[in-house]
């Protein structure tokens, strides 16, 4: 029993939303304590120039900004460790949650800002390409511009993929969408966008077989899956859109949750879980904004609701 932590506030995450709620925690004196997770930073680790989030001018790098933000929390006194939480139990009034060395924590309050991790296609060419910054992303939104009157290959036939190739187009000169069986799975309306946007080709029944390159990408080598034809297809930007999986398998049968896994809010416009105590923010609940500016603003949205509930337990 005595192996047992008792805290305040209990931050499960590190991107922007787990490091803006430990700002906010931190500085109501809750002294939160975070851990950091399997990916310390979260998502935005594999960005490399971050040039929407306000305040900064001159663009920053993901890792950095990530780093900024955990200093700031440091500032604060929030308690940030290294490590991650691979089991929770919310079913009584205490809020119990362990970290993978058995470590048992209760805490009154805790914030989820897991996050989601993108798919990809597991490709080595392709990973090679996204761990260097060589030219492989999951984020038009964040990393489009940089292709700004360049070639650019896109993944994917849902929603997601619909809507990055139509922002891509507005950039570039040329977008090939590669769609691997013979139709779209988005909605008629995005898939129509798509169609009637003379610098989208479309190939269906298509496959990546490898993405090209030197330092950078130059192109990808694709496969007709019914035909068999292979072809190259020049490009300096090579998207992936094939969904995004949130990082909520710890949560399955403790929180709502809807049916792709994101956590579900128990009142909109709030950070509420169906679970008095337990809070959300960032990614984990977000399937439609995904950005580092709405993580934050979420992770403050939690930590200010954390602030409230606990100031309620005392009246
Ligand atoms: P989805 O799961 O809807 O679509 C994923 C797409 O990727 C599918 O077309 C799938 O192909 C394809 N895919 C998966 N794996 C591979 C692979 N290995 N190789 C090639 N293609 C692959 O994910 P989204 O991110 O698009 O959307 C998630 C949710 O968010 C959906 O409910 C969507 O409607 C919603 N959304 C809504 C938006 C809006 O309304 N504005 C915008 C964005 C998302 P296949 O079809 O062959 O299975």
């Amino acid at each position: 029993m005595d192996t047992i932590e008792k805290v305040k506030c209990l931050i499960i995450g590190s991107g922007p939303a787990g490091y803006t709620a430990a700002i906010y925690a931190a500085r109501a004196e809750m002294k939160p304590v975070l851990y950091q997770g399997m990916q310390p930073g979260g998502q935005l680790t594999t960005t490399n120039e971050v040039e929407n989030f306000p305040g900064y001018p001159q663009g920053i790098t993901g890792p950095e900004m990530m780093m900024e933000l955990e200093a700031q929390a440091k500032r604060f006194e929030a308690d940030i460790r290294f490590g991650f939480i691979n089991k929770v139990d919310f079913s009584g009034s205490v809020h119990k949650c362990w970290t993978e060395d058995g470590k048992e924590i209760h805490a009154e309050t805790v914030i989820i800002s897991t996050g989601a991790s993108a798919k990809y296609l597991g490709l080595p060419s392709e990973q090679k390409y996204l761990l260097s910054g060589g030219g492989v992303s999951a984020c038009a939104v964040c990393d489009g511009f940089f292709y700004r009157g360049h070639e650019t290959v896109i993944v994917g036939a849902g929603d997601s993929a619909c809507e990055e190739a139509h922002y891509l187009s507005k950039l570039c000169t040329k977008v090939t969408m590669l769609v691997r069986k013979d139709d779209f799975r988005a909605s008629k309306i995005m898939a129509d966008r798509v169609k009637n946007t003379p610098n989208i080709e479309i190939l269906f029944n298509t496959d990546t077989v490898e993405v090209l390159g030197d330092d950078l990408v130059t192109g990808a080598k694709v496969k007709n899956s019914v035909t068999s034809e292979e072809r190259i297809i020049p490009c300096t930007g090579f998207f992936v859109a094939i969904g995004h999986k949130p990082n909520t398998d710890i949560f399955k049968g403790i929180i709502d949750l809807d049916e792709t896994g994101y956590i579900k809010y128990a009142q909109p416009g709030t950070s509420l879980t169906n679970v008095p105590g337990v809070f959300v923010a960032g990614d984990a609940a977000d399937k439609r904004y995904r950005q580092a500016i709405t993580a934050a603003g979420t992770g403050c949205m939690a930590a200010l609701d954390a602030e409230r509930y606990l100031a309620s337990l005392e009246h």
